[in-house]
């Protein structure tokens, strides 16, 4: 966002009408400059106005999708330098380098490494996203011949790398449907490089030599009509790769330089030859600020920490990560199975569900919404405490799927035992269960032959 909420508000109506379903136009003005309102909600301002707003609400990074429907991937729209300052919006894809002019069982293993390496965590699903595919034969034939065996095979998103127009043109012709990122424009080609990406609705690679360089081209490309780009200041070592990424977002952001507005692309696999080295630059460069990480290996040993560690750096700070409020069964909860209450933080609840599941024990796991705060906290904040707990507990109607009154509770907040007991009427008997998860599957286990 270009303008402030003050500058914003001196050219709005100023009449307050609430039309917009804010109270005020001050309110409007302030929700439009964090992104968070559509200028199209106030119908009063005039089409001048518009315009002027319009194009100073554009994000100061583009939004840029590869790829189609549950495999598209979105990159950009970023507004910040530092996560703590809002948050990251659109985590950097990861993708896996294939060249033409590998062994057939090669590329067959690096496709089966894409479409098989996933992880489950905190209820999400992290995974690879991408495929770059380049044409080291610089043989047209084969180089399609490849393209269409990969595709075949992954329902990933595309990139294509070749910056031979007339070799690249094939390639498209067999994968345009599934959008794939075409890599790359330079000065040398971007006049038939864009035609390319402009006649089939593609986005586009843009390098330069240099940041100057890079920018001269996205303006000309730009002048063509062409705005879904992705853009790579062709650093060759990791040093290099931070000033340059770090340039980008402060001249994007800091000073709404167009040119460089957009999604970044690196390549940390060819900064080294060393796996161990590849990974570390490729973390480097989530946190800083990468679209797009092309790497030459994708496995599990390797991607399990870098998945986790970039949904770690594009979580919301601000908003802690929470499971809905409720009742779940675990290993088919029966009328005579332990009833066990814990908090709603996200990570409390799926180690404590994994080991309930370990367990073996049938059990109810009462989830309660405690704004995402872990057990301890939660009860120092007041929001994991007798009145509330024992509201949670007649609410949600666990009474009336047991056959008995024992509910357990976290050995961390013992201390509540009596008044939560007194809360619930006298009808409950409180048990006090471990203090660490790591004890669980022993303590349900004694707890269910007791
Ligand atoms: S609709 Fe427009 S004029 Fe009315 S309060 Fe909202 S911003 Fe102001």
């Amino acid at each position: 966002m270009g303008l402030t909420g003050i500058e914003i508000f001196k050219k709005l109506p100023k009449t307050n009408c609430g039309e917009c379903g804010v109270p005020t136009c001050l309110a409007f003005a302030m929700k439009l400059s964090q992104g968070k309102a559509d200028l199209e909600a106030c119908p009063h301002v005039s089409a001048s106005v518009k315009m002027e707003l319009s194009e100073a609400s554009l994000p100061p990074i583009r939004g840029v999708r590869i790829g189609i429907e549950e495999s598209a991937l979105k990159i950009g729209e970023e507004t910040v330098l530092f996560r703590h300052d809002k948050r990251f919006e659109n985590p950097p894809g990861f993708a896996i380098l294939i060249s033409d002019s590998m062994k057939r069982e090669e590329i067959e293993d690096k496709v089966s490494q894409l479409n098989t390496v996933k992880f489950e965590r905190v209820g999400l699903e992290l995974k690879p996203e991408l495929v770059a595919i380049k044409c080291g034969s610089k043989d047209k034939t084969q180089f399609s011949s490849v393209v269409k065996t990969i595709i075949d095979r992954t329902k990933k998103g595309i990139i294509l790398i070749e910056e031979d127009v007339d070799i690249l043109q094939e390639a498209v012709k067999i994968c345009k449907e599934r959008r794939p990122l075409l890599y790359a424009a330079t000065a040398a080609n971007y006049e038939t490089m864009g035609r390319l990406a402009k006649s089939n609705n593609l986005p586009l690679s843009v390098k330069g030599r240099d940041l100057e360089e890079l920018a001269e081209i996205t303006k000309r490309l730009m002048d063509m009509g062409i705005l879904d780009m992705v853009i790579d200041p062709g650093s060759n070592n990791i040093k290099r790769a931070v000033e340059d990424q770090t340039f980008i977002r402060r001249l994007a952001l800091e000073k709404t330089y167009r040119p460089l507005g957009f999604p970044t692309i690196t390549f940390p696999c060819e900064m080294t030859d060393n796996p161990m080295k590849e990974m570390l630059y490729a973390s480097i460069l989530v946190s800083k600020y990468a679209g797009i990480i092309v790497l030459s290996d994708l496995s599990s040993h390797y991607m399990f920490p870098l998945l986790v560690y970039r949904m770690n750096i594009y979580t919301d700070p601000q908003r802690p990560m929470t499971m809905e409020q409720g009742i779940y069964e675990i290993n088919g909860s029966r009328e005579d199975s332990p009833v066990i209450i814990t908090t709603n933080f996200s990570l409390t609840y799926f180690i404590v569900s994994s080991e309930v599941e370990s367990s073996k024990v049938p059990t109810w796991l009462l989830v309660m919404d405690t704004e995402g705060l872990s057990v301890l906290t939660s009860w120092a904040a007041g929001k994991f405490v007798p009145e509330l707990i024992a509201s949670f507990v007649k609410k949600v109607g666990i009474g009336n799927r047991v056959s008995h009154r024992k509910l357990i509770i976290p050995g961390y907040v013992a201390q509540i035992k009596g008044e939560l007991e007194e809360e619930l009427g006298g009808e409950w008997e409180v048990v006090v269960g471990c203090r660490e998860a790591g004890d669980i599957p022993a303590f349900l286990q004694r707890y269910a032959t007791a």
